[in-house]
Protein backbone atom coordinates (compact mmCIF):
# COMPACT_ATOMS: atom_id res chain seq x y z
CA UNK A 1 0.00 0.00 0.00
CA UNK A 2 1.13 3.59 -0.98
CA UNK A 3 1.96 5.26 2.02
CA UNK A 4 -0.03 8.73 3.06
CA UNK A 5 3.27 10.88 1.48
CA UNK A 6 3.56 9.25 -1.82
CA UNK A 7 -0.26 9.39 -2.49
CA UNK A 8 0.05 13.14 -1.40
CA UNK A 9 2.86 13.85 -4.24
CA UNK A 10 0.75 11.30 -6.68
CA UNK A 11 -2.51 13.80 -6.49
CA UNK A 12 -0.69 16.76 -6.85
CA UNK A 13 1.27 15.50 -9.56
CA UNK A 14 -2.22 14.08 -11.35
CA UNK A 15 -5.24 15.10 -10.11
CA UNK A 16 -6.19 18.28 -10.30
CA UNK A 17 -5.32 20.45 -7.17
CA UNK A 18 -9.14 21.62 -6.90
CA UNK A 19 -9.57 20.69 -2.98
CA UNK A 20 -8.13 22.44 0.08
CA UNK A 21 -7.51 18.92 1.46
CA UNK A 22 -6.61 18.52 4.90
CA UNK A 23 -3.39 16.63 5.01
CA UNK A 24 -4.55 13.02 5.59
CA UNK A 25 -5.01 9.97 3.44
CA UNK A 26 -7.81 7.34 4.62
CA UNK A 27 -7.61 4.03 3.62
CA UNK A 28 -10.46 2.09 4.84
CA UNK A 29 -13.18 2.58 7.88
CA UNK A 30 -15.49 0.58 10.05
CA UNK A 31 -18.37 1.58 11.63
CA UNK A 32 -17.69 5.34 12.64
CA UNK A 33 -13.93 4.48 12.37
CA UNK A 34 -11.28 5.10 9.99
CA UNK A 35 -7.44 4.80 9.33
CA UNK A 36 -4.57 5.85 7.44
CA UNK A 37 -2.21 4.11 5.05
CA UNK A 38 -0.33 3.85 8.18
CA UNK A 39 -2.86 2.71 10.49
CA UNK A 40 -3.67 5.70 12.20
CA UNK A 41 -7.14 5.62 13.84
CA UNK A 42 -9.73 8.66 14.15
CA UNK A 43 -13.73 8.84 14.97
CA UNK A 44 -15.20 10.34 12.07
CA UNK A 45 -17.59 12.85 12.94
CA UNK A 46 -17.89 13.70 9.03
CA UNK A 47 -19.46 10.30 7.33
CA UNK A 48 -17.65 12.11 4.08
CA UNK A 49 -19.80 15.31 4.51
CA UNK A 50 -23.26 13.46 4.96
CA UNK A 51 -22.59 10.65 2.42
CA UNK A 52 -21.79 7.29 4.40
CA UNK A 53 -24.79 7.67 6.88
CA UNK A 54 -24.89 3.82 7.48
CA UNK A 55 -21.10 4.31 8.17
CA UNK A 56 -17.98 2.27 6.54
CA UNK A 57 -17.69 -1.07 5.80
CA UNK A 58 -21.54 -2.00 6.56
CA UNK A 59 -22.04 -5.24 5.78
CA UNK A 60 -25.56 -5.79 4.47
CA UNK A 61 -25.24 -2.49 2.23
CA UNK A 62 -22.06 -3.84 0.86
CA UNK A 63 -24.07 -7.23 -0.16
CA UNK A 64 -26.98 -5.22 -1.32
CA UNK A 65 -24.49 -3.66 -4.06
CA UNK A 66 -22.73 -6.42 -4.55
CA UNK A 67 -26.28 -8.85 -5.44
CA UNK A 68 -27.20 -6.08 -7.34
CA UNK A 69 -23.82 -5.88 -9.78
CA UNK A 70 -24.50 -9.78 -10.60
CA UNK A 71 -27.82 -9.44 -11.00
CA UNK A 72 -28.00 -6.30 -13.21
CA UNK A 73 -25.52 -3.12 -12.80
CA UNK A 74 -27.30 -0.84 -15.32
CA UNK A 75 -29.25 -0.53 -17.94
CA UNK A 76 -30.51 2.58 -19.99
CA UNK A 77 -33.25 4.26 -18.62
CA UNK A 78 -35.23 3.70 -21.44
CA UNK A 79 -36.55 0.68 -19.97
CA UNK A 80 -37.97 0.07 -16.59
CA UNK A 81 -36.31 -1.54 -13.58
CA UNK A 82 -37.49 -2.58 -10.11
CA UNK A 83 -35.24 -1.17 -7.60
CA UNK A 84 -35.83 2.23 -8.75
CA UNK A 85 -39.79 1.87 -8.56
CA UNK A 86 -39.30 0.42 -5.10
CA UNK A 87 -36.89 3.44 -4.05
CA UNK A 88 -39.41 5.93 -5.28
CA UNK A 89 -42.53 4.56 -3.89
CA UNK A 90 -40.72 4.13 -0.72
CA UNK A 91 -39.48 7.96 -0.44
CA UNK A 92 -42.21 9.68 -1.62
CA UNK A 93 -44.45 7.59 0.66
CA UNK A 94 -42.94 8.44 3.75
CA UNK A 95 -42.30 12.25 2.67
CA UNK A 96 -45.54 13.18 1.20
CA UNK A 97 -44.19 13.81 -2.09
CA UNK A 98 -46.13 12.52 -5.05
CA UNK A 99 -42.88 11.76 -7.60
CA UNK A 100 -39.31 11.43 -7.99
CA UNK A 101 -36.40 12.08 -10.82
CA UNK A 102 -33.59 10.47 -9.95
CA UNK A 103 -29.65 11.96 -10.47
CA UNK A 104 -26.25 11.86 -9.54
CA UNK A 105 -25.53 14.90 -7.42
CA UNK A 106 -26.74 17.46 -5.15
CA UNK A 107 -25.94 19.85 -8.00
CA UNK A 108 -27.83 17.92 -10.50
CA UNK A 109 -30.41 17.54 -8.48
CA UNK A 110 -31.16 21.44 -7.90
CA UNK A 111 -30.76 21.94 -11.54
CA UNK A 112 -33.04 19.68 -12.26
CA UNK A 113 -35.57 21.88 -9.74
CA UNK A 114 -34.89 24.61 -11.55
CA UNK A 115 -35.80 23.27 -14.69
CA UNK A 116 -38.98 22.21 -13.53
CA UNK A 117 -39.53 25.40 -11.78
CA UNK A 118 -38.81 27.30 -14.81
CA UNK A 119 -40.91 25.22 -16.93
CA UNK A 120 -43.98 24.95 -14.70
CA UNK A 121 -44.12 29.29 -14.64
CA UNK A 122 -43.98 29.42 -18.60
CA UNK A 123 -46.29 26.29 -19.37
CA UNK A 124 -48.72 28.52 -16.48
CA UNK A 125 -47.94 32.29 -17.24
CA UNK A 126 -45.24 31.92 -20.27
CA UNK A 127 -42.17 33.99 -20.97
CA UNK A 128 -40.36 36.11 -18.62
CA UNK A 129 -41.37 35.01 -15.06
CA UNK A 130 -38.11 33.14 -14.16
CA UNK A 131 -36.41 34.11 -11.40
CA UNK A 132 -35.62 32.59 -8.36
CA UNK A 133 -35.13 33.97 -5.11
CA UNK A 134 -32.12 32.06 -2.62
CA UNK A 135 -30.81 33.09 0.48
CA UNK A 136 -27.55 34.93 1.64
CA UNK A 137 -24.94 32.59 2.93
CA UNK A 138 -26.71 29.18 0.85
CA UNK A 139 -25.55 26.59 -1.40
CA UNK A 140 -26.50 24.97 -4.06
CA UNK A 141 -23.96 23.32 -6.02
CA UNK A 142 -21.03 23.50 -8.47
CA UNK A 143 -22.57 23.70 -11.66
CA UNK A 144 -22.62 27.51 -13.79
CA UNK A 145 -26.41 27.42 -12.81
CA UNK A 146 -26.35 26.44 -9.15
CA UNK A 147 -23.23 28.77 -8.51
CA UNK A 148 -25.65 31.42 -9.62
CA UNK A 149 -28.41 30.02 -7.33
CA UNK A 150 -26.00 30.27 -4.29
CA UNK A 151 -25.85 33.23 -2.31
CA UNK A 152 -22.07 34.00 -1.53
CA UNK A 153 -20.40 36.26 -3.67
CA UNK A 154 -17.01 34.18 -3.15
CA UNK A 155 -18.82 32.00 -5.46
CA UNK A 156 -20.09 34.10 -8.29
CA UNK A 157 -16.24 34.95 -9.86
CA UNK A 158 -14.32 33.26 -12.35
CA UNK A 159 -16.97 31.58 -14.76
CA UNK A 160 -18.64 34.61 -16.28
CA UNK A 161 -20.99 34.68 -17.28
CA UNK A 162 -23.38 32.80 -14.66
CA UNK A 163 -26.89 32.11 -15.43
CA UNK A 164 -29.16 34.89 -15.21
CA UNK A 165 -32.05 35.14 -13.10
CA UNK A 166 -31.65 34.73 -9.54
CA UNK A 167 -31.53 37.28 -6.55
CA UNK A 168 -30.37 36.66 -3.04
CA UNK A 169 -31.79 37.69 0.07
CA UNK A 170 -30.62 37.56 3.76
CA UNK A 171 -32.32 34.35 5.67
CA UNK A 172 -34.94 34.65 8.24
CA UNK A 173 -36.19 38.40 6.83
CA UNK A 174 -39.28 37.89 5.65
CA UNK A 175 -39.58 41.64 4.75
CA UNK A 176 -36.45 41.57 2.42
CA UNK A 177 -38.16 38.94 0.80
CA UNK A 178 -41.43 40.40 0.21
CA UNK A 179 -39.68 43.12 -1.28
CA UNK A 180 -37.95 40.78 -3.76
CA UNK A 181 -40.98 39.19 -4.58
CA UNK A 182 -42.47 40.36 -7.90
CA UNK A 183 -44.18 39.13 -11.45
CA UNK A 184 -41.04 37.82 -13.04
CA UNK A 185 -40.64 35.19 -9.52
CA UNK A 186 -41.25 31.75 -10.35
CA UNK A 187 -39.55 30.31 -6.84
CA UNK A 188 -38.03 30.76 -3.83
CA UNK A 189 -35.20 28.09 -3.11
CA UNK A 190 -33.78 27.73 0.41
CA UNK A 191 -32.19 24.74 2.75
CA UNK A 192 -34.02 24.92 6.49
CA UNK A 193 -30.58 24.23 7.77
CA UNK A 194 -28.07 25.89 6.38
CA UNK A 195 -25.17 23.65 5.52
CA UNK A 196 -22.06 25.20 3.86
CA UNK A 197 -23.00 28.64 4.91
CA UNK A 198 -22.34 27.79 8.64
CA UNK A 199 -25.40 25.16 10.07
CA UNK A 200 -27.75 27.67 10.43
CA UNK A 201 -31.18 26.66 10.68
CA UNK A 202 -34.07 28.70 9.26
CA UNK A 203 -36.07 30.23 11.77
CA UNK A 204 -39.80 27.57 11.90
CA UNK A 205 -41.87 31.30 11.65
CA UNK A 206 -40.08 32.50 8.62
CA UNK A 207 -40.26 29.22 6.75
CA UNK A 208 -44.31 29.01 7.44
CA UNK A 209 -44.74 32.34 6.05
CA UNK A 210 -42.59 31.47 2.92
CA UNK A 211 -44.97 28.77 2.73
CA UNK A 212 -48.22 30.60 2.94
CA UNK A 213 -46.41 33.36 0.33
CA UNK A 214 -45.57 30.67 -1.91
CA UNK A 215 -49.24 29.45 -1.92
CA UNK A 216 -50.72 32.83 -2.51
CA UNK A 217 -48.76 33.78 -5.44
CA UNK A 218 -48.07 30.48 -7.32
CA UNK A 219 -44.69 31.02 -6.86
CA UNK A 220 -42.90 27.10 -6.06
CA UNK A 221 -41.00 26.51 -2.69
CA UNK A 222 -38.53 24.89 -3.40
CA UNK A 223 -36.53 22.97 -0.36
CA UNK A 224 -32.30 21.88 -0.75
CA UNK A 225 -32.23 18.81 1.33
CA UNK A 226 -29.45 17.47 -0.21
CA UNK A 227 -27.37 17.93 3.01
CA UNK A 228 -30.04 17.89 5.34
CA UNK A 229 -32.13 15.00 3.82
CA UNK A 230 -32.62 11.04 4.56
CA UNK A 231 -32.62 11.07 7.97
CA UNK A 232 -29.31 13.87 8.77
CA UNK A 233 -32.08 16.36 10.65
CA UNK A 234 -34.16 13.50 12.46
CA UNK A 235 -36.54 12.86 9.80
CA UNK A 236 -36.78 11.83 6.37
CA UNK A 237 -36.46 15.17 5.57
CA UNK A 238 -35.96 18.12 7.19
CA UNK A 239 -39.17 19.74 6.10
CA UNK A 240 -41.12 16.98 7.71
CA UNK A 241 -39.46 18.18 11.22
CA UNK A 242 -40.50 21.98 10.13
CA UNK A 243 -44.42 20.50 9.33
CA UNK A 244 -44.08 21.85 5.66
CA UNK A 245 -44.68 20.08 2.19
CA UNK A 246 -42.25 21.85 -0.16
CA UNK A 247 -43.22 22.04 -3.92
CA UNK A 248 -40.16 20.79 -5.30
CA UNK A 249 -37.49 19.11 -3.00
CA UNK A 250 -33.78 18.16 -3.65
CA UNK A 251 -31.56 15.23 -2.11
CA UNK A 252 -28.55 13.74 -3.01
CA UNK A 253 -25.30 13.37 -0.15
CA UNK A 254 -26.70 10.45 2.60
CA UNK A 255 -29.46 8.51 0.25
CA UNK A 256 -27.32 5.56 -1.13
CA UNK A 257 -25.03 5.63 1.74
CA UNK A 258 -21.87 6.63 -0.39
CA UNK A 259 -22.62 5.81 -4.26
CA UNK A 260 -23.43 9.10 -6.22
CA UNK A 261 -27.06 9.38 -6.69
CA UNK A 262 -29.39 12.16 -5.98
CA UNK A 263 -33.41 12.76 -6.81
CA UNK A 264 -35.63 15.37 -7.28
CA UNK A 265 -39.51 15.39 -5.65
CA UNK A 266 -42.37 17.30 -7.25
CA UNK A 267 -45.76 17.50 -4.96
CA UNK A 268 -49.00 17.18 -6.68
CA UNK A 269 -49.07 20.29 -8.28
CA UNK A 270 -45.43 19.94 -10.01
CA UNK A 271 -45.70 16.43 -10.28
CA UNK A 272 -46.52 16.51 -14.22
CA UNK A 273 -44.06 19.57 -15.50
CA UNK A 274 -41.24 17.28 -16.46
CA UNK A 275 -42.20 15.03 -19.21
CA UNK A 276 -40.68 12.93 -21.72
CA UNK A 277 -37.39 14.56 -22.99
CA UNK A 278 -37.63 17.53 -20.82
CA UNK A 279 -35.34 16.01 -18.41
CA UNK A 280 -32.98 13.08 -18.62
CA UNK A 281 -29.71 11.22 -17.31
CA UNK A 282 -27.93 8.50 -17.96
CA UNK A 283 -27.52 7.08 -14.77
CA UNK A 284 -29.88 8.08 -12.98
CA UNK A 285 -31.41 5.17 -10.86
CA UNK A 286 -28.95 2.96 -11.84
CA UNK A 287 -29.82 -0.14 -10.38
CA UNK A 288 -27.24 -0.31 -7.98
CA UNK A 289 -27.02 2.86 -6.75
CA UNK A 290 -30.76 1.92 -5.83
CA UNK A 291 -29.74 -1.10 -4.64
CA UNK A 292 -27.94 0.99 -2.05
CA UNK A 293 -30.38 3.58 -1.59
CA UNK A 294 -33.13 0.81 -0.70
CA UNK A 295 -30.30 -1.03 1.91
CA UNK A 296 -29.91 2.75 3.42
CA UNK A 297 -33.72 3.30 4.10
CA UNK A 298 -34.18 -0.47 5.80
CA UNK A 299 -31.23 0.53 8.21
CA UNK A 300 -33.34 4.21 8.74
CA UNK A 301 -36.29 1.93 9.20
CA UNK A 302 -34.76 -0.28 11.33
CA UNK A 303 -33.95 1.85 14.32
CA UNK A 304 -31.51 4.15 13.45
CA UNK A 305 -33.64 6.75 12.53
CA UNK A 306 -35.82 7.08 15.76
CA UNK A 307 -32.02 7.30 17.11
CA UNK A 308 -30.84 10.50 15.67
CA UNK A 309 -32.78 13.39 17.30
CA UNK A 310 -31.23 11.61 20.63
CA UNK A 311 -27.68 11.26 19.68
CA UNK A 312 -27.67 14.75 18.60
CA UNK A 313 -29.02 16.33 21.93
CA UNK A 314 -26.38 13.94 23.21
CA UNK A 315 -23.43 15.62 21.70
CA UNK A 316 -24.75 19.13 21.62
CA UNK A 317 -25.56 18.72 25.07
CA UNK A 318 -22.22 16.97 26.51
CA UNK A 319 -20.37 19.90 24.41
CA UNK A 320 -22.26 22.70 26.01
CA UNK A 321 -21.13 20.58 29.46
CA UNK A 322 -17.31 20.87 28.54
CA UNK A 323 -18.27 24.60 29.50
CA UNK A 324 -15.05 25.03 27.22
CA UNK A 325 -13.63 28.99 27.12
CA UNK A 326 -13.33 28.56 23.19
CA UNK A 327 -16.88 27.21 22.35
CA UNK A 328 -19.61 29.93 21.72
CA UNK A 329 -22.37 27.51 21.84
CA UNK A 330 -23.91 24.85 19.52
CA UNK A 331 -26.30 24.90 16.44
CA UNK A 332 -28.12 22.63 14.29
CA UNK A 333 -30.53 19.95 14.02
CA UNK A 334 -30.46 15.78 14.49
CA UNK A 335 -27.24 14.87 13.98
CA UNK A 336 -25.92 18.60 11.54
CA UNK A 337 -24.00 19.99 14.19
CA UNK A 338 -21.64 23.08 14.20
CA UNK A 339 -20.10 23.91 17.13
CA UNK A 340 -19.64 27.62 17.11
CA UNK A 341 -16.07 28.94 17.72
CA UNK A 342 -14.60 32.24 17.66
CA UNK A 343 -14.51 34.07 13.74
CA UNK A 344 -12.07 32.77 11.36
CA UNK A 345 -10.70 30.25 14.49
CA UNK A 346 -12.59 27.16 13.28
CA UNK A 347 -10.16 26.03 10.42
CA UNK A 348 -7.47 26.26 12.89
CA UNK A 349 -9.55 24.11 15.57
CA UNK A 350 -10.75 21.77 12.71
CA UNK A 351 -6.97 20.56 11.92
CA UNK A 352 -6.07 20.28 15.64
CA UNK A 353 -8.79 17.88 16.04
CA UNK A 354 -8.41 16.03 12.43
CA UNK A 355 -4.49 15.73 14.52
CA UNK A 356 -5.62 14.50 17.65
CA UNK A 357 -7.51 11.93 15.65
CA UNK A 358 -11.30 13.41 15.40
CA UNK A 359 -12.47 13.47 11.89
CA UNK A 360 -14.82 16.89 11.21
CA UNK A 361 -14.87 19.52 9.23
CA UNK A 362 -15.74 23.52 9.31
CA UNK A 363 -18.90 25.45 7.92
CA UNK A 364 -19.26 29.55 7.19
CA UNK A 365 -17.47 31.96 9.31
CA UNK A 366 -17.23 30.30 12.76
CA UNK A 367 -18.47 26.86 13.03
CA UNK A 368 -16.94 23.16 13.37
CA UNK A 369 -18.88 21.10 11.38
CA UNK A 370 -19.88 17.26 12.66
CA UNK A 371 -21.56 14.86 10.58
CA UNK A 372 -21.06 11.73 11.65
CA UNK A 373 -22.79 8.49 10.69
CA UNK A 374 -25.99 7.98 11.35
CA UNK A 375 -25.02 4.79 13.12
CA UNK A 376 -22.77 6.20 14.97
CA UNK A 377 -22.91 4.31 18.58
CA UNK A 378 -22.41 6.12 21.62
CA UNK A 379 -19.60 4.86 22.49
CA UNK A 380 -17.67 5.87 19.54
CA UNK A 381 -19.53 9.17 20.03
CA UNK A 382 -17.87 9.20 23.20
CA UNK A 383 -14.44 8.49 22.34
CA UNK A 384 -15.37 11.82 19.79
CA UNK A 385 -16.12 13.74 22.80
CA UNK A 386 -13.22 12.77 24.38
CA UNK A 387 -10.92 13.73 21.61
CA UNK A 388 -12.68 16.89 21.27
CA UNK A 389 -12.56 18.03 25.00
CA UNK A 390 -9.26 17.20 25.30
CA UNK A 391 -7.79 19.66 22.05
CA UNK A 392 -10.40 22.49 23.13
CA UNK A 393 -9.19 22.82 26.39
CA UNK A 394 -5.45 23.21 25.83
CA UNK A 395 -6.64 25.00 23.02
CA UNK A 396 -6.25 28.70 25.19
C1 LIG B 1 -23.32 19.41 -1.04
C2 LIG B 1 -24.49 20.28 -1.37
C3 LIG B 1 -24.87 20.53 -2.71
C4 LIG B 1 -24.04 20.04 -3.87
O1 LIG B 1 -24.05 18.65 -3.95
P1 LIG B 1 -23.00 17.89 -4.92
O2 LIG B 1 -23.39 16.45 -4.80
O3 LIG B 1 -21.63 18.20 -4.41
O4 LIG B 1 -23.20 18.43 -6.29
C5 LIG B 1 -26.00 21.27 -2.94
N1 LIG B 1 -26.74 21.75 -1.92
C6 LIG B 1 -26.42 21.52 -0.63
C7 LIG B 1 -27.29 22.04 0.45
C8 LIG B 1 -25.28 20.79 -0.32
O5 LIG B 1 -24.94 20.59 0.97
Amino acid sequence: MQSTQEIKNKDSQFIMQTYGRFPVAIAKGEGAKVYSPEGKEYIDFTSGIGVCSVGYGNKAWAEAIYEQALTLGHISNLYYTEPSVRLAERLCTISGMSNVFFSNSGAESNEGAIKLARKYSRDKYGEGRHKIITLYQSFHGRTVTTLAATGQDVFHTNFFPFTEGFSHVPANDFEALLGEVDETTCAIMMELVQGEGGVLPLEREFVKKVRALCDERDILLIIDEVQTGIGRCGKLFAFMEYGILPDVATTAKGIAGGLPMGAVFANEKTKNVLTAGTHATTFGANPICSAAANKVLDILEGGVLDEVSAKGDYIREKIEAMDLAVVKGTRGLGLMIGVVVPEGEHKAYASKLIDAGLLCITAGRDAIRFLPPLTITYEEIDLGLKIFETVMKEAK
